[in-house]
């Protein structure tokens, strides 16, 4: 294991424009719930029903109570952990350029990263259906359902809904990011949705060094990734920047 934390540590440390792409599994240690798999969000409510457009636009305010209002209550009192705060340690020492991420939690940008691409929008925000003002989701007031704008729209969160395209911007600009970038670092993410899990095999296909920071193997593993850093992202963060700092 700390032979693995060190060749992370060489590895990050060499890099000149690495990327981060992440999923659940960074946020969990900030007692953010996954959407998929056991114990997910989707395990309780039917994604097809309760994340779909055509629900919300039918009946907003039956969607807020039953998903948004819980959502918003967890990440109103979500913090980063030591995962996001290691990856903004690498930005400010110019390694990390971008994160890719398909969480909603809003919680790179907490951390204090500049630059991150979320495929999936956002929960954080909320947005206004009519005239598209956007309001910190902490500031939303929710006594009235569904919550409205000053303009008395309706508000939405910055996500994307099933049932509607992940923005052409974001998709475009990740992939020109993945294939140019020297080491990807794929953080708390199996990466089999796409359009994320398509990221590591362009950046792998371009040259890039790809290393995984998961607490299982994943189908990445030993195929794409150079190899796998087994663990919780906050802990295993933690180590790789102790390592680091006796490299400068
Ligand atoms: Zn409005």
């Amino acid at each position: 294991m700390q032979d693995i934390i060190k060749q992370a540590a060489k590895d990050i440390f060499s890099a000149k424009k690495a990327v981060a792409l992440t999923g659940a599994g960074i946020s969990v240690e900030s007692g953010i719930p996954p959407f998929r798999g056991k114990g997910g969000i989707w395990e309780k409510f039917d994604p097809m029903t309760f994340g779909h457009i055509d629900t919300f636009e039918k009946n907003p305010a039956q969607v807020w109570k039953i998903l948004i209002k819980d959502l918003k209550e967890i990440i109103d009192q979500a913090k980063p952990n030591d995962g996001h705060k290691g990856l903004a340690v690498l930005e400010k020492m110019g390694i990390l350029k971008t994160i890719i991420t398909q969480n909603v939690d809003g919680l790179h940008q907490m951390a204090g990263n500049t630059d991150v691409i979320e495929f999936h929008g956002n929960c954080a925000w909320q947005r206004c259906m009519d005239c598209g003002r956007k309001i910190k989701t902490a500031e939303v007031d929710i006594s009235v359902m569904p919550p409205r704008c000053q303009c008395s729209g309706i508000l939405r969160p910055d996500w994307v809904f099933f049932g509607e395209s992940i923005p052409m911007a974001s998709l475009h600009r990740s992939q020109q990011i993945a294939s140019a970038c020297d080491l990807m670092l794929v953080i708390g993410t199996s990466a089999i949705v796409q359009p994320a899990a398509y990221m590591p095999v362009i950046a792998k296909e371009n040259g890039a060094k790809i290393i995984e920071i998961n607490p299982e193997a994943t189908p990445l593993t030993g195929k794409i990734s150079a190899y796998l850093v087994k663990g919780k992202a906050g802990q295993v963060m933690n180590e790789i920047l102790k390592e680091m700092e006796q490299l400068i």
